[in-house]
């Protein structure tokens, strides 16, 4: 039996390149969702960029599940250790309106592309009460179609561009067509929101911020995806943020490189590169890779109406 979200046929899923073709409504994908909304925090967040964060915070929604499965995630136990609560869409459009109240900058769905059909719905249900920007904040393993869903609706796209190798994408999240996937994604998202725009206190109205975690050992691959990007998009139409806060799983993983952090030397030269590309945008220092920047997932402003 087909089961309809905003229009879209979830008992045949294909939101993100996993294509799984599940029926959500019986079981789970690759992702670790049903047709259940699922979330483990709903609070604001402070260390996003500065444009995004402000002064006030970001208002963050962290959705539990993830259709990729990176070997040194930070978040497993919401990302496929299932913690969180379930949550309706009636809650999810409440939680938006809580943060705007709350004073947040914007609303900032953090990995929401397995939930995009239910989170749009929870949008229009609050849209005429919601009046600050909506970031996207995806790992950037997206279909081009999912992001066109979301046209007129998201005001800032917040993806991360992982890898530009296929060997290195399988290799540490199982997903050898990243790449592939994640370069169409980004181009639909610029085509969408164009040049960044901001108000007058130098917060984020609209625009596309390409996110680049450096991995220990990968600077080249870095520095490859920082060419790719110069390439793909006219330059003062996005900005790059890097991130050097690399950190090791507490167990330890079958690649030596993944269980050290960031050198300098490698962190700088990676910095340089997009320095002589002309690329705008953030970096971290490096004294930042603390645990600090992952928030204690408590189901803070989910639970009770
Ligand atoms: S969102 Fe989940 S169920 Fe849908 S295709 Fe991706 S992994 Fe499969
Ligand atoms: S994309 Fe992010 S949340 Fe998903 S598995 Fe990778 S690191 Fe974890």
């Amino acid at each position: 039996m087909q089961t309809f979200i905003n229009g879209y046929d979830i008992s045949c899923c294909t939101l993100c390149p996993r294509e799984c073709g599940k029926d959500r409504t019986m079981s789970y994908g690759t992702c670790g969702c049903d047709d259940k909304i699922r979330a483990a925090r709903s609070a604001l967040h402070h260390w996003e960029e500065p444009c995004i964060s402000g002064s006030n915070g970001s208002g963050t929604i962290f959705f539990s599940g993830c259709s990729l499965c990176c070997c040194f995630c930070q978040n497993k136990e919401i990302s496929h250790e299932g913690f969180g609560t379930e949550i309706s869409i009636e809650k999810l459009g409440a939680c938006m309106l809580d943060l705007q109240e709350q004073g947040a900058h914007n609303i900032n769905f953090v990995t929401g592309t397995h939930f995009t059909p239910w989170i749009i719905e929870a949008v229009k249900s609050v849209r005429d009460r919601l009046h600050i920007p909506l970031v996207w904040n995806s790992s950037g393993y997206e279909t081009v179609k999912t992001i066109r869903s979301l046209k007129g609706i998201i005001d800032i796209y917040l993806p991360d561009f992982k890898y530009l190798s296929e060997a290195i994408a399988k290799e540490y999240s199982w997903a050898p067509d990243y790449p592939k996937y994640a370069e169409a994604a980004i181009i639909e998202m610029h085509r969408q929101v164009g040049a960044p725009e901001f108000d007058e206190n130098g917060i984020m109205k609209k625009g596309l911020i390409v996110r680049h975690l450096i991995l220990p050992g990968h600077r080249h691959e870095s520095m490859a995806i920082l060419q790719r990007l110069s390439e793909m998009l006219p330059k003062d139409e996005f900005l790059i943020s890097l991130m050097g806060q690399y950190t090791p799983p507490e167990e330890k993983l079958p690649y030596k490189n993944l269980n050290r952090r960031l050198t300098s030397m490698e962190y700088e030269s990676v910095l340089k590169c997009a320095e002589k590309l002309g690329l705008n945008g953030f970096s971290q220092e490096l004294s930042s890779a603390q645990a600090y920047y992952t928030p204690e997932f408590d189901l803070e402003g989910l639970e009770n109406d």
